[in-house]
């Protein structure tokens, strides 16, 4: 039988990217796969790797832009229970890739553990968090981190210290392999001080983030000692719209999808905004999405 199509591999026909991501922008993967275990996950990254077929790995999909023609590779999410647990010692977790940040945060404030609270509002998994070094005010996931447990794309096993990890603002050098678990050192910490920073953390999102239509959050990394939000509406660009895409009245570094926007309508306005930007300012703006196109 063809792998691609072993429902017993977990493959899944037809699976539209705009129903994966937070954007609700992205056409057709060419194959996609929620494997039940990481066993059925090495079988998977053997044959694409035997076929030549790119391998990538889907999170949340709050940080991704996909094209509209669709994606030629084999999309992999690892959103079942083998990829999901977590497991309290002490003051320490082991945590699964595919849990929700969410989750994690109010299992580790049940338990009196600090350290997480700050990634409140965030909408990704471990995983996704870990490759992208995910964090707010200058704090990061990388802050917690003992180790974290890789598959490569050749199907071994293999535990990264932190300090192997190459845990840089926004990046880590985790994309290079599949995140499979982690373990993260937290502190303890009276419940309700936690609760109040969750509860503080959400109050300057509502003020500062623009959630009101699909997005993937800040679309550029901020430069050096300055935020791209400011040197994007410095350039006057809020509002600006390129077919159902609008950079955010709120937020000018976030692009919301008014309603069936287009991957290039979006990277029509990240065009507009590095050009403007880099003309007025001579700075050369990042993008912290990733981009699939
Ligand atoms: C409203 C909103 C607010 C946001 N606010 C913030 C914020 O304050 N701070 C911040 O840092 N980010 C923020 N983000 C961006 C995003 O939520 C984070 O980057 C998050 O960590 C991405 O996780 P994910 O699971 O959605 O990953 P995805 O978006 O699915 O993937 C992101 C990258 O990680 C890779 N990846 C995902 N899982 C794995 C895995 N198991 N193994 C290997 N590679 C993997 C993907 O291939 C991709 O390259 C925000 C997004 C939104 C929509």
């Amino acid at each position: 039988m063809n792998w691609r199509k072993d429902l017993n591999l977990g493959i899944k026909p037809n699976q539209l990217l705009k129903d994966k991501t937070t954007f609700r922008i992205g056409g057709k993967a060419e194959v996609f796969a929620c494997p039940k275990d990481e066993e059925i996950l090495r079988k998977l990254v053997i044959f694409a790797r035997k076929d030549k077929l790119p391998v990538f790995i889907l999170g949340a999909g709050s940080n991704i832009l996909a094209a509209d023609s669709g994606l030629k590779g084999l999309v992999i999410r690892l959103s079942s229970s083998a990829f999901t647990g977590f497991k309290f010692d002490g003051n320490l977790v082991r945590v699964g890739c595919g849990l929700m940040l969410t989750r994690l945060i109010q299992e580790a404030r049940r338990r009196s553990l600090s350290g997480v609270e700050r990634l409140t509002g965030i909408p990704g998994t471990v995983g996704g968090a870990m490759v992208m070094n995910a964090g707010a005010w200058g704090k990061s996931i990388a802050d917690s981190v003992k180790e974290v447990t890789v598959m490569d794309y050749n199907g071994r096993i293999l535990v990264i210290r932190k300090d192997n990890a190459g845990f840089v603002y926004r990046n880590s050098k985790l994309g290079k392999y599949i995140v499979l678990e982690a373990v993260l050192s937290l502190v303890k910490k009276d419940k309700r001080k936690i609760a109040g920073a969750v509860k503080k953390i959400l109050a300057q999102r509502h003020q500062s983030q623009d959630n009101t239509l699909p997005n993937a959050g800040c679309i550029f990394k901020n430069p050096a000692k300055d935020s791209a939000g400011r040197l994007i509406d410095a350039c006057g660009l809020k509002g600006r719209r390129a077919g159902r895409a609008v950079i955010s009245k709120k937020h000018a570094n976030f692009i919301l999808n008014l309603g069936s926007a287009k991957s290039r309508d979006v990277l029509k306005l990240m065009e507009l905004a590095r050009r403007s930007v880099r003309n007025k300012f001579k700075v050369v703006l990042e993008p912290e999405i990733k981009i699939w196109c």
